[in-house]
């Protein structure tokens, strides 16, 4: 589904007229160009859209058959938008998966996590989509992923204290079936973070 263009005149009135809502002041230089600074920042923070997750990934790497350890990409940063308040969420998401043959080139996976952050979400399915289309594509024998992350919808109103962190999961397969294999990938996260990559 291929979405509208964002940053028109239209666009901008609109934005324009939100601003004279917000703020009482809102003729003043400083918020001029700012409804047309917004639309091309939420253009880029929405961007996702714009990308086919599954042919990402559908390009394999050769050479590989005989790899079936676990691949492990963790600390991968994040940043997402809330779509009950529009506020940013953002953190960091550890993917692992044990291949079945076909393994992808690691770029390839912030990529996949950028396509389904950039979008309008919720944490969780961000998670499930990411595992998803991993499992659908590649078909490993098991993909795991965690997402951790801050909510500023969380933390900046109501009764929640700052520094939340919002932990997610999605195991498929053998993560999902064996315990040692989910242990390994929990095991993998916390040594990530020991060399301070999270
Ligand atoms: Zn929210």
């Amino acid at each position: 589904m291929k979405r509208k263009p964002i940053n028109t005149e239209d666009m901008r009135d609109l934005i324009a007229d939100i601003l004279n809502v917000l703020d009482p002041d809102a003729g003043r230089a400083g918020l001029e160009e700012t409804p047309a600074r917004f639309l091309k920042a939420w253009e880029h923070w929405t961007s996702g859209y714009d990308v086919d997750a599954e042919a990402l990934l559908k390009t394999f790497e050769d050479g590989a058959e005989d790899y079936d350890e676990m691949v492990f990409v963790g600390a991968i940063p994040f940043y997402s938008t809330c779509e009950h308040h529009l506020a940013p969420f953002f953190g960091v998401a550890h993917v692992a998966y044990i291949p079945d043959g076909r393994i992808v080139g690691l770029s390839k996976i912030p990529r996949l996590i950028d396509a389904f952050s950039r979008r309008l979400s919720v944490q969780e399915r961000i998670t499930t989509q990411v595992a998803d289309t991993m499992q659908d594509v590649l078909r490993p024998k098991g993909v795991a992923v965690c997402l951790q992350a801050r909510h500023m919808c969380v933390e900046s109103r109501g009764v929640a204290k700052a520094g939340t962190v919002t932990t997610t999961a999605a195991m498929r397969g053998v993560f999902k079936e064996k315990a040692h294999a989910k242990d390994e990938f929990y095991r993998m996260i916390s040594n990530a973070k020991g060399q301070g990559l999270a």
